[in-house]
């Protein structure tokens, strides 16, 4: 085996991507992680994170730098190496921009972005006043007026962290109960947080920076316009599957990998775990999941030929 082939190739240095290359390690397959970006995902823009089993409470950051120490006991990390193709001859090749890497087989853990709202002044005023990650950018915003938007467990768990830092915060969301976590709604219900229900978005305005949204309430059709100097837009995630569609994975009727028991996807060798699926979308189901692609590669690649 050239330096560039491996047995197995894991796409994204994630919670899934991590414990994959654990497994996969330890297995004896030859492995490597490639990572388009700083590895750790999205959970580094987690503020506090309190169902990890063992751990009362790890911020984000520190729980993904122990999980990338961990796995790089076994398996390279190629952080910033993005897998821009992926075709198959005899093995899989995965190109990046440093070259192509070959292997027997994948496990797509690439994970999910932020979805946007799509409304005026959103792009424009990204990074000047809107933001898609509290613990990134809250700090910037200590003291301040903000506005979270959504009604998941993200918005929910960005309203207590800008509310411990200071701020004063908003919460918008588009229908009159949350989605989020019930832990985290009464933590929420019991700081001095304002809750506008059943409203959207309609406009984020200012001129160098954000210094005002326009909403809406969805019953009265009635809008006013809310002065604030950062908004938090967290509704949610869209699955990262450009590659997997490539190879012709097939995806579920949300757009997410469709994988099996054992996180096979329906193209042999190609193997799918974390966010990227759907599911909980939890740091310990991507766990779970990353668990068991690494260990159905090594399994399917341990069967003699003849048997398959
Ligand atoms: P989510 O659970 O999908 O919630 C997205 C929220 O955004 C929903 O309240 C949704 O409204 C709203 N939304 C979606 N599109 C919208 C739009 N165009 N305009 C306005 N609002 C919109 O996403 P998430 O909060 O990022 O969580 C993702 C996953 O991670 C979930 O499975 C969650 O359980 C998990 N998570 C768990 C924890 C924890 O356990 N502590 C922490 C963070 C995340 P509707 O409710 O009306 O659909």
């Amino acid at each position: 085996m050239t330096d560039r082939e491996f047995d197995l190739l894991i796409i994204g240095g994630g919670p899934a991507g991590f414990t994959a290359g654990i497994y996969a390690g330890r297995s004896g397959l030859k492995t490597a992680i490639l990572e388009k970006q700083m590895a750790g995902g999205q959970v580094i823009e987690s503020p506090l994170i309190e169902n990890w089993p063992g751990v009362k409470e790890i911020q984000g950051p520190d729980l993904v730098m122990k999980m990338r120490e961990h796995a790089e006991q076994y398996v390279p990390i190629m952080e910033y190496s993005e897998v821009t193709s992926i075709g198959k001859d005899v093995l899989f090749v995965l190109g990046t921009p440093e070259g192509e890497y070959r292997s027997k087989a994948v496990v797509i853990a690439t994970g999910a972005r932020h979805r946007h709202l799509g409304v005026p002044g959103e792009d424009r005023l990204s990074g000047k006043g809107v933001s898609f990650c509290a613990t990134c950018d809250g700090f910037f915003f200590k003291e301040k007026d903000v506005l979270v938007v959504g009604g998941g467990s993200t918005a929910l768990l960005y309203a207590i962290y800008l509310n411990n830092l200071g701020c004063r915060v908003k919460m918008v969301h588009r229908r009159d109960e949350f989605r989020g976590e019930k832990a985290l709604q009464d933590q929420v219900r019991k700081l001095p947080i304002e809750l506008i229900m059943s409203s959207v978005v309609e406009e984020f305005r200012g001129e160098e920076v954000l210094s005002s949204v326009v909403l809406r309430n969805v019953k009265t059709d009635e809008t006013t316009e809310v002065a604030v100097s950062g908004a938090f837009i967290a509704v949610g995630e869209v699955p990262q599957t450009r590659l997997a569609v490539e190879l012709g994975v097939e995806l579920d009727e949300s757009g997410f990998i469709k994988v099996d028991r054992r996180m096979r996807t329906n193209v042999p060798g190609i193997y799918a775990a974390g966010d990227v699926t759907g599911g909980l979308m939890q740091i310990i189901a991507a766990a779970g999941e990353g668990a068991q692609a690494a260990t159905s590669a090594f399994e399917e690649l341990m069967e003699p030929y003849w048997l398959r």
